[in-house]
């Protein structure tokens, strides 16, 4: 009969050894990570960042569908601006959005241009799991994660070079265009993740929804990508793999337990379903546009 051994327990010091080791690699980690945050000089000012990310706005909103509904954008717009009055200062100016795409997926670019589609709205049970969403995009905006992302893919050169042409934004444009685009501007690291969800947690308690809810809306999330399976996932993009999405929820779980949560904390609003109730009428985006909203999140060129 063959027995499965467990190698740590037949050898203890093993154990220690790659404990050990995983243990140097962690501290590596951190102390690369604070190497980067403190060595990597932004050479994109905060009105250079507005700038370009106002040009790829405009990109953007030329092929997507946006839900163009006075209650919509009433709605997006007292919870976004909520939410920045409650996360850390930021120069950038926010502009909110609701984009009509079956995706369930929301995105920020640099410069403060915020996305949140109908899908991922029609999802949510209440007000407060899409706050959770927009909270945690806000948060790479202030933290600068999207134009700090930019420029370690361009290289110090190439952003230089970016910022420093005669020919202005639209020299600019190109070079991030050749250095991946709207790609290069969100690959973040999963230090990048979880200060986002970090600060995006802490908004929304401060501004006085419940925290809980971004632990529901993440496995609701993560139920999907589950059903889903790898290919042709709706989900993939708003969950990236690192850090993974259980190990977001604990994280945030954790983060809550140590708020009081006997303070009046509101889950929704009548407005939010009623946004939800209009956004159910429309009728379903172009396939143009719904090939447009994928290529946002994976375009190369
Ligand atoms: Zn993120």
């Amino acid at each position: 009969m063959v027995t499965a051994v467990n190698a740590f327990s037949l050898v203890p010091f093993a154990r220690f050894v790659v404990l050990g080791v995983l243990a140097l690699g962690l501290m590596a980690c951190q102390t690369l990570r604070e190497l980067e945050l403190q060595s990597t000089r932004l050479v994109f000012s905060p009105q250079q960042e507005a700038e370009l990310g106002m040009a790829f706005a405009e990109q953007i909103e030329e092929d997507l569908e946006l839900v163009d509904d006075p209650v919509v954008q009433a709605w997006i717009d007292d919870v976004g601006y909520t939410l920045v009055e409650h996360s850390p200062p930021t120069a950038q100016e926010f502009t909110f959005r609701v984009v009509n795409s079956d995706q369930v997926n929301a995105f920020a670019i640099p410069g403060g241009f915020c996305y949140v589609n109908s899908g991922l709205i029609k999802l949510a049970e209440n007000e407060a799991e899409v706050v959770a969403v927009i909270g945690h995009e806000i948060n790479h905006v202030t933290t600068r994660h999207g134009i700090r992302s930019l420029q370690r893919a361009m290289g110090l050169d190439l952003a230089a070079q970016a910022v420093g042409g005669d020919a202005g934004t639209r020299q600019a444009v190109e070079l991030v265009q050749a250095a991946g685009g709207m790609v290069a501007m969100r690959s973040f690291g999963r230090e990048d993740e979880r200060e986002a969800d970090r600060l995006g947690v802490e908004a929304m308690y401060r501004a006085g929804w419940d925290p809980r809810a971004a632990a529901t809306f993440f496995e609701k999330l993560r139920a999907g990508e589950q059903a889903a399976g790898a290919s042709d996932n709706p989900f993939t993009q708003i969950l990236s793999t690192h850090p993974t999405t259980a190990e977001r929820i604990r994280n945030i779980r954790e983060q809550v337990d140590g708020y009081d949560l006997t303070v009046p904390l509101r889950k929704d609003s009548e407005e939010f379903q009623e946004v939800k109730a209009r956004l159910a009428e429309l009728a379903p985006p172009s396939p143009e546009a719904e090939e447009a909203m994928e290529e946002v999140m994976t375009e190369e060129d």
